[in-house]
Order: C-alpha cells, then sequence, then structure tokens
C-alpha cells in the first residue's frame, strides 16, 4: 500500500506513513495546508474562503484568547481585508503586558479585542449575534457552525479517494474534538469508515451535547474514554511524553488536542483491526505558549 500525494493531485494535503509501537499509522497532514490557517480550521472556514470580498465587512466571533480558531479567523480576515471583532473573557495580566503565541499573531492581523467581565460574558455573546448586520458574519466558538460540513466534506471526499486507490477495506478515520464539529461532519460524510474521536474539553456526555446541536450522532461516529480526567489545555507528563514519541516517529502534533488523542488510540489500539488514518488537526501555532507552560511547570528542562 502506498500513500504518497502523487496519486491524488487535487488534494489540499498529502498523507504521509508513520511507525509507532510497531504499527503502521497514516497521517493525512492537513497540518501543512496552510501556516496559520492549518488542519480542521481550514476545513471548518473553507465556506468562508468563498466568500467574495466585498460581500462582507466583518466576522464577530467569540471564545479563549489562544485559541486556533481565533488565530486562523484573523489570517482569514487579513487576507480578505475584513475587520475582526472578537469577544473573550478578561485577558490575564501576564498575556495583556506581553502578547504570546496564536494571541500576539492574532493581533499582528488586526484583530480587535473586546474583554468582557466574567459575569457578563454569557450575556455578551448572546447579544453578539443579534448586533450583526447584512454585512457581518458571525462565527461562533471554534468555528461549530454548520457552515463547516462543506469544508469537512471536501476533505472527507480526499479520503475516500486515498481509500479506493490504495484498496483499503475496513478504515478507522481518528481525530481529535474541541466541539466535535469535524469528527460529527467527517463520519457524516464517510459512512462506510468508522471515525474514532476523544474529547479534549470536558467528557464524553458533554461532547455529544456538543453533536447534538449539529443533529443526531452518525451510528459509525466512536468517542474513545480517556482513561483519567485531563483538563483542557493543562500540560501533563504523559502528554509530553507522546509529544516526543510522535516527534521521533515523524510528525509534530499539538500539545493540547493532538497529544491526548494519541494517548487514548494508542490505549484502545488493540481493538481496532484494520487501517487507521490519522487527519492531522492542525493547531502547531499554540505549541509555542503550551511548550512555555510546560517549561515553566517543570516538565521540560529549559
Ligand atoms: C480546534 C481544534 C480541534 C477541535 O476541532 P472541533 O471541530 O472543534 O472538534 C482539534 N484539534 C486542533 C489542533 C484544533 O485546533
Amino acid at each position: 500500500m502506498k500513500g504518497d500525494a502523487g496519486e491524488c493531485d487535487a488534494a489540499l494535503s498529502r498523507i504521509d506513513c508513520i511507525q509507532i509501537r510497531g504499527r503502521t499509522f497514516f497521517v493525512k497532514r492537513d497540518d501543512l495546508i496552510d501556516p496559520l490557517l492549518s488542519g480542521n480550521k481550514y476545513r471548518k472556514l473553507y465556506r468562508l474562503m468563498q466568500v467574495e470580498c466585498g460581500q462582507c465587512q466583518r466576522i464577530v466571533s467569540y471564545g479563549g484568547t489562544q485559541s486556533n480558531a481565533m488565530l486562523s479567523i484573523a489570517a482569514l480576515c487579513h487576507q480578505k481585508g475584513w475587520q475582526f471583532h472578537y469577544t473573550c473573557k478578561p485577558v490575564p495580566e501576564r498575556l495583556q503586558h506581553h502578547p504570546s503565541g496564536n494571541l500576539k499573531m492574532a493581533l499582528e492581523f488586526g484583530m480587535q479585542l473586546h474583554e468582557v467581565a466574567h459575569d457578563e460574558y454569557e450575556a455578551a455573546i448572546l447579544a453578539l449575534q443579534s448586533q450583526c448586520d447584512e454585512l457581518s458574519l458571525f462565527v461562533p466558538q471554534g468555528g461549530a457552525d454548520p457552515m463547516a460540513q462543506q469544508g469537512i466534506a471536501v476533505l472527507a471526499q480526499e479520503i475516500s479517494l486515498w481509500r479506493q486507490q490504495n484498496k483499503v477495506e475496513m478504515l478507522y478515520v481518528v481525530t481529535p474534538s474541541g466541539t466535535g464539529t469535524t469528527a460529527f461532519y467527517l463520519a457524516m460524510a464517510l459512512p462506510d469508515a468508522t471515525v474514532l474521536t476523544t474529547p479534549a474539553v470536558g467528557d464524553k456526555d458533554y461532547l455529544l451535547a456538543q453533536m447534538r446541536r449539529l443533529g443526531a450522532a452518525p451510528a459509525n461516529l466512536k468517542i474513545l474514554q480517556r482513561s483519567k480526567k485531563y483538563h483542557f489545555a493543562k500540560p501533563y507528563p504523559e502528554l509530553f511524553a507522546i509529544y516526543e514519541e510522535l516527534i521521533d516517529a515523524g510528525i509534530e502534533f499539538d500539545l493540547i488536542y493532538g497529544t491526548l488523542m494519541w494517548r487514548t488510540l494508542l490505549q484502545h489500539i488493540d481493538h481496532f483491526e484494520g487501517t487507521i488514518l490519522y487527519v492531522h488537526s492542525g493547531g502547531l501555532t499554540g505549541n509555542e505558549t503550551m511548550l512555555a507552560r510546560y517549561r515553566r511547570q517543570g516538565f521540560i528542562a529549559s
């Protein structure tokens, strides 16, 4: 079986092959599509990219201050000449004085940040959508929106073509979940494959509730249980160990979603006989601030 990109020229990303603990894994390199609009954010914002510059003046969104979605939207708005208004909770003082990582880059792209006090945040984000006029587009946190379906369907077509060309019989497609939007639409678009995911935010019930907003959960979507509770975006030595193991295997993954997905996948791997295709969800720009946190907490020698 071969997995080189030359076989499907139209694909936005190639498929690589890595060996981990004696097993072969294929990796869809969506991290390489674009340095800023990378991974599943590129796929989820695909439809926005098709909007002509003059048809919109601003994007309105909200969420965390190191969010990958935030940076991707900021980069897109910069390309399109659109304003980007982003509502968040108060920025921690350290970050306010020394913006770093995704926040720094998004601000450099002209993102206008609107900080709202914790107790006013819920009301402020509820009001955002109604404040939009016809030249504004509202994007929910993390790009969790039906508009994501179109770009993820393109990803699914690329996967289906590769599968046909390589005569893959039993296929598992693996990708980590925040809002679950990517895994949900991938499973819908690939009814003959099984999509495996794990929640990086909250637990399985939280993820199912998020997905229910998009529709009834497809039967071919499986949520793998993590071995313990992980707080979102917190450093854990065992996740750093996986990060290094993956780098040794040849590919860097993000330290929030990717490492947790790989750890969970490897714990359950004996249940899955067949071909495994991991969809790299990008997010590498966030590693700078995550590595700094690992260093501050003494998990890596500086
Ligand atoms: C946003 C993000 C996810 C989560 O995607 P959802 O569609 O919200 O589930 C996973 N991995 C990375 C690297 C991300 O940036």
